[in-house]
């Protein structure tokens, strides 16, 4: 048996795709088009941050020294608005009235807020029960950050307080990982598309859905899909072409030990290096990875509809979000809220729901499914737990790796 045709198990295949994604540059995007993607460039602070000592309530501006000669009414010299320079504060019991992000003005050190003040016409009056503090309620100029200090590395998955980040990078696009332009093909004499004819034997090509849903999700939305039949030399050709065009390639079904099981052959007919073919798992045990010459990756998953689906949110998906260069995520643990028995000397994929213990712990309910053909029972499932080969009893409690769809 050759290296590649060795049976290996679930890490070493992990690890093996790894090592030949590398990715697929960067391109700079415009701001707007940049959220949820990985972030490939360092991103520094434009200015301090804040710019100026900023004002955080709304009230008066005062010296507080002033006041410490038992001086409760200031007279009212202006009005400091947001986004206006500051004002100068004169000399003796006087205030500016201030709003909330407005810059402090000079000579002023403290504010008081306005629900402490009494205002009438010119003055303003300090409540008797009221002590103003020093320094309070005042963002001191640089306080968050420094002109120049990184904010975000290179690798980080550009989210909700991301994007807030990088509009104080100064710069109206952004360097980011390119996404690969995928294609999901189906395998398959017996498939049908929705809104065609069925006949008895056939069936609804549903794992491409499934997959170009599960890439979606996790920002892959260059992705077309298409049948083919099981004919070798048909394949071979929109093999051939599909390997020109795109970046990646994910296939589904033909990968087994059938007669009309082709994809290996005209994969390798095509000049595709064999990285390995079969996994100690279940399900997905056929699953196929290989490179082309060009160094393209190319996937093709056991067509059972659990097994695809299975394959790709273990394998694919992680090792396409590590290409583009993204920081590693801690991986989800979760606890098993019964007893699991496995015979075979196989990692078993267990589709789960989750839910949370009376002590916040988050536990799985093993949802095992029909068999690997049978998808629907995956509705309503959060993803799988991995539990490892090696054992066969699995304890209530027992701790696995979490997969979510
Ligand atoms: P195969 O790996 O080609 O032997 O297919 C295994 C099983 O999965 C067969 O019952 C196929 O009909 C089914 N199957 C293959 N591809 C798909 C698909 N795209 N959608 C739904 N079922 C499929
Ligand atoms: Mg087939």
């Amino acid at each position: 048996m050759t290296e590649a045709r060795r049976r290996i198990d679930v890490a070493e295949a992990a690890a093996l795709i790894r090592a030949r994604l590398t990715g697929w540059g960067t391109v700079r995007v415009p701001l707007d088009a940049a959220q949820g993607e990985i972030l490939r460039q360092a991103i520094t602070a434009e200015r301090d941050q804040p710019p100026f000592d900023r004002v955080t309530m709304d009230g008066i501006a005062i010296r507080c020294r002033d006041f410490g000669s038992e001086t409760r009414r200031f007279a009212v010299t202006g009005t400091q608005a947001a986004g206006r320079p500051a004002l100068s504060l004169p000399a003796g019991a006087t205030c500016v009235a201030i709003m909330t992000g407005a810059a402090l003005p000079e000579g002023a050190d403290t504010v008081v807020p306005v629900e402490r003040v009494t205002r009438d016409g010119p003055a303003a009056t300090i409540a008797d029960s009221y002590q103003p503090v020093p320094g309070q309620f005042i963002h001191r100029r640089a306080s968050d950050h420094r002109r120049g200090e990184t904010l975000l590395a290179s690798g980080t998955l550009l989210g909700a307080p991301e994007m807030a980040i990088l509009t104080v990078g100064g710069t109206d696009t952004v360097e980011v990982a390119r996404r690969p332009a995928i294609t999901v093909v189906s395998t398959g004499d017996e498939l049908v598309d929705v809104g065609q004819p069925l006949g008895p034997t056939q069936i609804r090509s549903s794992n491409d859905r499934a997959i170009a849903a599960a890439l979606a999700t996790r920002g892959f939305i260059d992705c077309d899909r298409l049948h083919l039949p099981d004919d070798r030399a048909l394949l071979e050709t929109a093999l051939g072409e599909l390997l020109a065009e795109q970046d990646v390639l994910i296939l589904t079904g033909g990968v087994s030990m059938g007669e009309f099981d082709y994809v290996p052959q005209v994969l390798l007919a095509l000049g595709m290096e064999l990285v390995f073919h079969k996994v100690l798992q279940r399900p997905g045990m056929p699953l196929w990875f290989g490179v082309s010459p060009a160094g393209k990756p190319v996937f093709a998953l056991p067509g059972n509809p659990v097994s695809s689906l299975v394959c790709l949110v273990r394998y694919v998906a992680p090792a396409l979000v590590a290409a583009l260069g993204a920081v590693p995520r801690p991986d989800v643990i979760v606890r098993l809220d019964r007893h699991v028995q496995f015979e075979p000397d196989l990692t078993y994929f267990l589709p789960v729901t989750l839910r949370y213990g009376a002590d916040g712990e988050c536990l799985a309910t093993p949802k095992p499914t029909n068999t690997s053909g049978d998808f629907v029972a995956l509705g309503g499932t959060d993803g799988f737990v991995e539990l490892p080969r090696g054992m066969s009893e699995f304890a209530p409690g027992y701790t696995a790796r979490f997969y979510g769809w």
